[in-house]
């Protein structure tokens, strides 16, 4: 933190510290994320000269038949049963990731924040134990506007959590979620996506650039488009050296389900056909090329690599290594 110019979160951890000033326990409950006897959720890893910390936001749980809301709900319930995953709630991990590579220190996505699940928002407690310090942060890449990813962006006084950084999205995804009263051309249940998601933007909206397919962020650092799970969804690859690495936000969302049965369809994929086409485009690049993957919602940290098997795939969890190596 600066010692300079506190921010209004430095304020908060500093009011935490003295009782005597403390503020209404709401803000302070959700201030602080809950204890937990885990460790510290952050996990680094190297692509070429790149240094990757990948950062949990905590995570969040919901309906795991809706995992393949296309597919017979007895081979949604099977296929659960065969991989030992809970045959009513899945549980989904929230995994950001911190990329270091030359001048450019870049997040890609910033968690559910204080507004979403009570079992989110971890992300700056996080970054402070990875001794990452958020005011480095030079960009924000948001790979898509659905709460987990977008609602983290303000704090509870509304001002953006990176203060300095330049914000990135895909214009298609920015047009759609941002379009005038499209709050009202929505189902009921999407509504407070799109109000959330217009008030997230609208924060970091002066720090904001809307991008096309290849956009460079930074050298070796390059949004794709990845439509489908959302309208403008947007992957991000990261080249150094002879090595690559997918992050493949919610295009690939299941390290079990969108591997092994890559036409089902999530809850949460607003088109369908379009999800499952671009799925099938990243798992057959990223395995023929051999390269590194990193999803979102896989189990934590989420790295690892795709291996083709007949006509789906399998997901490879990287080998975790001691950094004295
Ligand atoms: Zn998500």
């Amino acid at each position: 933190m600066s010692l300079l110019r506190p921010s209004r979160r430095d304020l908060l951890k500093m009011t935490a510290a003295a009782p005597a000033f403390a503020l209404s326990s709401p803000v302070m409950a959700r201030t602080s994320p809950p204890d937990s006897g885990q460790a510290a959720g952050y996990f680094r890893f190297k692509v070429g000269e790149a240094q990757l910390t990948v950062v949990s936001d905590g995570y969040f749980t919901g309906s795991a038949r809706r995992l393949g809301k296309n597919a017979d709900e007895e081979e949604v319930l099977e296929f659960l049963e065969q991989h030992y995953l809970d045959s009513t709630t899945h549980y989904a991990h929230m995994n950001h990731v911190v990329i270091e590579l030359g001048d450019a220190k870049v997040i890609v996505d910033v968690g559910g924040g204080t507004r979403f699940f009570d079992t989110a928002g971890r992300m700056l407690s996080n970054l402070e134990a990875a001794g990452i310090n958020y005011d480095d942060i030079t960009h924000v890449v948001l790979t898509h506007a659905h709460p987990d990813h977008v609602w983290g962006i303000r704090d509870d006084f509304d001002e953006a959590i990176f203060p300095d950084a330049t914000y990135f999205i895909g214009s298609a995804e920015y047009d759609w979620w941002m379009k005038p009263d499209r709050v009202n051309e929505v189902a009921a249940p999407l509504q407070q996506v799109v109000l959330g998601a217009v008030n997230s933007l609208t924060v970091a909206e002066p720090q904001m650039e809307h991008v096309q397919d290849g956009h460079e962020v930074a050298p070796g650092i390059r949004m794709i488009d990845t439509p489908g799970h959302t309208p403008g969804h947007m992957s991000v690859m990261v080249e150094s050296g002879d090595e690559s690495l997918m992050i493949f936000g919610d295009s690939v969302s299941h390290a079990y389900v969108s591997f092994e049965r890559p036409g089902w369809v999530g809850n949460f994929d607003m088109d369908g056909d379009l999800t499952v086409s671009t799925r099938r485009r990243l798992l057959d690049q990223t395995s023929a090329d051999r390269m590194a993957v990193l999803g979102f919602h896989f189990p934590f940290p989420g790295v690892g690599y795709v291996m083709p098997s007949g006509d789906a795939y399998r997901f490879i969890p990287a080998l975790w290594q001691w950094d004295d190596a």
